[in-house]
């Protein structure tokens, strides 16, 4: 993590008052919570409109912090304390970060996309790993505030960062982009998340593609190329390298004999067909983003049998397709982290396919911030849920049940089940279960439904 005195810390953005006589002290670190600041930290308070976290900073300190940053339209800075006074602290968090960034010699691998950013985070760093010393964001650290933290605790030993770029409006990716300068970037998909504030696919496709906007001049954009949406706006786009992945047979990098087991999935690539690769998380999507993580290895020559080996090991974030135990020996894969079309029926794909003597059961909950045709995207993921593979369909929620609507017109309405009510529908599951059973249950994060699968284990 970042470690300096104070007086370079000055140097790295604009101050607006003299800290010459703590200039020799020195911060580790930085923190926004005044709690998580001590042992020597940089506590950045924000002036929030509930909380003003300038409140806290005479404790931090006091507490082991090792300065602040303070900003200049909040009255009372304390001129006995080390704080240093900016503009706004949001924007010399973000100044700092880059600031330290570029002072790093590090390559940086941003990450962004609809769906599967964590995701191919984890299984880039998994195999960046194999060959280099890594950092990568954790959790879901992706924002125009989480990201600054994550660079201001990369060390001065770390060769790759790998990280995780998210977003809740236009212009976001852009300002992450900016701070990061990645030397490669990956754009998993675009999807149906935000298409409520952004109100196109195509607009989403523009807001992932604004992480060129700090890529490396002689950088790599790695994307999906099965998705004609970026082909086509990337066409537009040249001074970088451009490298595609997916399962298509144009792309640079596609599998080839891919195997899904009950465990994962094994599967080749075009570019070393001697190489097998063993993913121990389900589904098609999954070997998407393995994808995405081995096109990154190939540039930076971690040799694809190290990559394969990485991959080998992954380890997903909770609540990502997880398989669950249940009551007697009911087998339930929960993926209740979050929801969208796309994710829906990737997800309901995979259920499909596993080869499973079980009788397979989806649980769809609602898929939140679809925007005005919520209604309509919830009603043909119903309509795409194949009869012959999935043998009954419970929805949960107000959207739930147009999936619900959308099922029955193949489904018949003796095996589609929609209900409003969480306990009903644990009841309801209750019921039919005898032991036989593969669930998968997916919604949106909002709709809590591990709580349902909570209440089914052992
Ligand atoms: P967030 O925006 O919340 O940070 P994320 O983009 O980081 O999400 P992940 O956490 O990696 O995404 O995955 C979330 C869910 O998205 C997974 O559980 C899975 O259902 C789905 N998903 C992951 N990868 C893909 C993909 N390539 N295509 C479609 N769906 C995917
Ligand atoms: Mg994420």
């Amino acid at each position: 993590m970042i470690h300096k005195t104070i007086e370079q810390i000055a140097h790295m953005i604009n101050i607006e008052n003299d800290v010459a006589k703590w200039g020799e002290q020195s911060i580790t670190g930085v923190s926004i919570d005044s709690r998580q600041a001590a042992g020597g930290r940089l506590f950045v308070p924000f002036a929030g409109e509930n909380t003003d976290g300038h409140k806290y900073v005479r404790q931090a300190i006091e507490s082991g912090a090792g300065a602040a940053l303070w900003q200049k339209d909040v009255p009372g800075a304390p001129d006995d304390l080390p704080v240093l006074v900016v503009e706004d602290t949001l924007l010399a968090l973000q100044q700092l970060a880059k600031s330290y960034r570029d002072s790093l010699d590090i390559k940086v691998i941003g990450i962004t996309g609809s769906n599967g950013k964590t995701t191919v985070k984890d299984m880039t760093a998994a195999v960046f790993a194999q060959k280099y010393r890594v950092q990568k964001t954790e959790g879901n650290y992706n924002n125009h505030i989480g990201l600054p933290l994550t660079m201001l605790s990369l060390t001065e030993e770390t060769e790759v960062a790998i990280l995780e770029m998210g977003m809740s409006s236009r212009g976001e990716i852009e300002l992450l982009s900016k701070l990061a300068s990645p030397d490669a970037a990956v754009i998993t998909n675009i999807g149906e998340s935000h298409l409520q504030d952004l109100g196109s696919r195509e607009a989403i496709a523009d807001a992932k593609l604004e992480i060129t906007a700090g890529l490396k001049e002689d950088g790599t954009l790695f994307y999906l190329g099965d998705e004609p949406l970026l082909a086509e706006k990337i066409n537009e786009v040249t001074t970088f390298q451009l490298k595609t992945f997916g399962v298509g047979s144009t792309n640079d990098l596609y599998p080839i004999s891919v195997q899904q087991l009950e465990s994962g999935s094994i599967f080749k690539v075009n570019q070393a067909p001697g190489v097998q690769f063993e993913l121990p998380v389900l589904g098609q999507h999954n070997v998407t983003n393995a994808l995405a993580a081995i096109a990154a290895a190939h540039l930076f020559h971690v040799p694809l049998e190290l990559a394969a080996a990485g991959l080998r090991k992954v380890e997903l974030t909770k609540m990502r397709m997880e398989w669950v135990e249940g009551k007697n020996g009911v087998k339930m894969i929960n993926d209740a982290y979050n929801a969208s079309p796309t994710s829906v029926k990737a997800a309901i794909a995979l259920v499909s396919d596993l080869p499973s003597e079980a009788k397979k059961i989806v649980v769809l909950g609602d898929m939140l911030e679809l925007g005005l045709d919520e209604e309509l995207f919830h009603y043909q993921t119903g309509q795409a849920i194949n009869p012959d593979k999935i043998d009954y369909v419970f929805t949960y929620g107000a959207l739930g049940q147009f999936i619900a609507s959308g099922a029955k017109g193949s489904f018949g309405a003796d095996r589609v089940f929609s209900f409003q009510d969480k306990e009903e529908l644990t009841e309801s599951l209750h019921q039919i279960l005898q032991g036989n059973e593969l669930i998968l249950f997916k919604a949106s994060r909002g709709m809590k439904l591990e709580e349902v699968v909570e209440s089914l284990i052992l």
